[in-house]
């Protein structure tokens, strides 16, 4: 088995994550990984929250603290530099003037927000029982091709994030997904396989086996994260990402650099 990069990981920044990048990047190099890529939360442009993501006066300070431990690296294990951003209707031009300022390897887009809420912050978690699952799933789905059709993003993240707290949907939502993966497809946006579901009360990786087939088919690019928010975590649980990929008939894997296809990797 080829060697998996993993580009999803945080820092402290976020004010969630504990850990020093270096610590992020040595932890890879335990594991046997030859490519990280760090895609801390990006700034939210619609409000600060210090437990959720930097601001905008510690983004140049991100950017530094990561370029320094690429320097600190270089030769043992290559290190892109990313943003996971949220999508916020109303907020694409904001978004994409922040993106757009620095010359990043890639940006995750994730949905964390329904509106105002953010269905996966444990802190939010009451509006669930306010709410109907089949509705935040159609909504969540909405939001995901919307994001897509921004071009503000390379590759989508954790694109059943609603699941993550054990709710499901009741309605059949396989239109909904094949419906996301021809626009992901349209787009040229890739799909991850995201790790850290395993590691939430849902006990199971993002997307579900079933929907990674129609992304597949629909031939959406592949990356794989782990979504680390602590060292320990890089690079977990990535025997049984591959597996899932090859279940759902992916062979390769996708490489960013400075927002563009840098190449293919076989599985
Ligand atoms: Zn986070
Ligand atoms: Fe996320
Ligand atoms: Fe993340
Ligand atoms: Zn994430």
């Amino acid at each position: 088995m080829n060697p998996i990069c993993d580009y999803h990981m945080h820092t402290p920044l976020c004010g969630h994550a504990v850990g020093e990048p270096r610590e992020y990047a040595e932890r890879a190099i335990a594991v046997g990984l030859q490519e990280i890529g760090f895609s801390d939360h990006a700034p939210l442009l619609s409000h600060d929250d210090p437990k959720i993501t930097m601001n905008m006066k510690q983004l140049p300070g991100y950017l530094e603290m990561i370029e320094a431990v690429r320097e600190r690296f270089a030769g043992k294990l290559r290190i892109k530099i990313a943003l996971e951003a949220d999508y916020l209707p109303g907020y694409e031009e904001k978004t994409r003037a922040m993106l757009e300022s620095y010359e990043y390897d890639y940006i995750i887009g994730s949905v964390h927000y329904i509106r105002r809420w953010a269905f996966d912050n444990p802190e939010e978690m009451d509006r669930w029982n306010e709410s109907d699952v089949n509705k935040v799933y159609h909504t969540y789905f909405d939001l995901l091709r919307k994001s897509a059709r921004s071009k503000l993003f390379n590759i989508m993240g954790h694109v059943d994030l609603v699941k993550k707290f054990g709710h499901r949907a009741t309605d059949d939502m396989t239109g909904e997904v094949e419906e996301t993966a021809k626009v992901f497809k349209e787009c040229g946006v890739a799909v991850e396989i995201n790790t850290a579901g395993l590691r939430k009360p849902v006990k199971e990786m993002y997307p579900a086996p079933w929907m990674l087939k129609i992304y597949c088919k629909a031939g959406v690019p592949l990356t794989f994260g782990s979504d680390a928010h602590d060292p320990k975590d890089v690079g977990r649980d990535f025997d049984k990402a591959v597996n899932l990929a090859k279940s759902a008939g992916y062979s390769e894997y996708l490489i960013l650099q400075q927002r563009k296809i840098e190449k293919m990797i076989k599985l």
